[in-house]
Formats: structure tokens, sequence, C-alpha cells
């Protein structure tokens, strides 16, 4: 009998980053559990290409300001494939551009909810599962931050920025935690790259306005981060722990 495939799990699989991360791995040879919020549409397209690639998908509905969702979601998630070897944790929202002088309590809330806490409880079942001091086989997270960490984002979203420092601080000191437990724990902060995302955020086009300010003179694509998140995952990368690679075409 052939050897299983190893397995990956990628939230906000059904577009944009998360889908390219999902479509790559399954071209890696991984197969391929992702979540979705609710464009259930797009996830039947991403769940197509995977299979198209001759892997197995899994798509689950999980909102990440539900604790209960994320448990449901890895819960599925071991159900369908047993050893999960890899957690992308690629969930992130915006809200629309405004300065922090018109900040509201909901706004904040929903933001550090989904990005700070959903990724965090996201982790927190990864390292359960893959933990070899639980039982588990080790494994590797992948947290996708942003560079909007270093940068800031002012006028526009300090709070997501803010939100994406705690995912950089998180990756530096999981990845200490659980280095003897057979978990390595790395970050991607990517640039401007198309996506949804930006409209969001009130500004369908942001890409390409803040393009000219890029030394590659160009937005990046999707596909273009899902390779540095492979790369982080697989054991080529086995030496590499507590990094945070800056995929932004040199800012
Ligand atoms: P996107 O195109 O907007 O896709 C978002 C994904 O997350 C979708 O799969 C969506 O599901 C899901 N999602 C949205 N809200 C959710 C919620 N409350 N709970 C659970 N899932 C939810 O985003 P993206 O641009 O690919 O961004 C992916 C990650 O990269 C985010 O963490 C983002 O902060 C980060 N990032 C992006 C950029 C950029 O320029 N695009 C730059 C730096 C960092 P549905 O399809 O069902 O709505």
């Amino acid at each position: 009998m052939a050897d299983k495939s190893p397995a990956i799990l990628v939230t906000g699989g059904s577009r944009g980053i998360g889908a390219a991360v999902a479509e790559l791995a399954a071209l890696d040879g991984y197969d391929v559990c992702f979540s979705y919020r609710s464009r259930k549409a797009d996830a039947d397209r991403v769940c197509a290409a995977v299979e198209e690639a001759g892997r197995q998908a899994l798509a689950v509905e999980a909102d990440f300001s539900s604790e209960g969702d994320i448990v449901d979601l890895w819960r599925q998630a071991i159900d369908a494939f047993g050893v999960i070897h890899a957690l992308v944790n690629n969930v992130g929202v915006l809200e629309p551009q405004k300065r922090l002088v018109d900040f509201d309590e909901k706004r904040l809330q929903r933001i550090f909810d989904v990005n700070v806490i959903g990724a965090i409880l996201c982790a927190r079942e990864a390292v359960r599962h893959m933990s070899t001091q639980r039982g588990g086989a080790g494994g590797a997270i992948v947290n996708i931050s942003s560079i909007a960490a270093r940068f800031g984002s002012p006028g526009e979203y300090i709070d997501y920025a803010a939100s994406k420092g705690s995912i950089d601080t998180m990756t530096v000191g999981l990845a200490k935690e659980v280095a003897g437990e057979g978990i390595r724990v790395n970050a991607v902060r990517p640039g401007s790259i198309y996506t949804d995302i930006h409209a969001s955020g009130g500004e369908p086009g942001r890409v390409d306005r803040v393009k000219a300010h890029v030394p590659l003179q160009r937005g990046g694509r999707p596909a273009e981060i899902a390779e540095a998140v492979l790369w982080l995952i697989a054991d080529r990368a086995s030496y590499t722990t507590g990094a945070i690679l800056d995929v932004t075409g040199g800012l």
C-alpha cells in the first residue's frame, strides 16, 4: 500500500493567500483541510483544484471569532486525515481605513477577536495535536502576519497593524516554547498582495496605489506568498524556527 500523504490545515483557504497555499500544498503532495467563513462557492472551487492535483480536500465552515468553531475545525480535520502535519494560520480581517481617533470598541473587538485570539486559539489546537510530549508526531506552524506590523499603517488601520504585531510576538514566543516538542513555528509577513482583503479596507485598488513605493515596483501575487509558506513547512526548513520572513518585494 502507498504511504499516506501528509496533511495540512489552512485557515481562510477559500480565497486569496489561503487559497494559493491550499492549491500549492496539493501540488506538493499534501492532503488539504481548509476553513472558510461563508463563501461556499469559493471553497468548492479550491476543493476542486486540490482534487485535480490528486489530493484529498476537506472544506470546513468556521468563524474565527468563535472558539467552538476553531475546536470543531481541528476535530473535523483530525477525523478526516488522522495526523495533521502543518497549520497555516492565515485568517485575518481588516476594517475600513480610519484614523485611530475615530476607532470604536466594536471595530477593535472584531479585529482582535479574529486576528489575535482566533489565531492563538488555533495555534493552541495545533500544539495539542502535534506536541510529541502529548503523543503527537510533531509538525510545523506558519502564522501569516503582515508588513503592517513593521510600518504601523498610520491613517489606515493601526488596529490591524497592532494585531499583526501580536502575531509576530506569538510566533517568537511559541517557537521557543515548543521547540523541544517537535514543532517549528514561523511567520510570513506579506507586503501588498492582490486579494479581496483591500476591498474590506474600503480601497479595492490599494495595491496599485502603493506599488510605486515597492522596490520591485509591483504588487505581489498570492502564489508568491504560498511559495514561502510551503518552504517553511517542509523539512527543507528543518533548522528554521522563530523566523519572520518578509515577502514584500523589498519593502
Ligand atoms: P482575503 O482574500 O480577504 O481572504 C480571507 C479568507 O479568510 C477567506 O478564506 C475568508 O473566508 C476567511 N475569513 C474572513 N473572515 C473570517 C472570519 N471572521 N473567520 C474565519 N475566516 C474568515 O484575505 P488575504 O488577503 O488572502 O489575507 C490572508 C492573510 O494574509 C490575512 O491574515 C491577512 O491579514 C494577511 N495579509 C494580507 C495581505 C494582502 O495584501 N492581501 C498583506 C499582508 C498580510 P470567506 O471566503 O468564506 O469569506
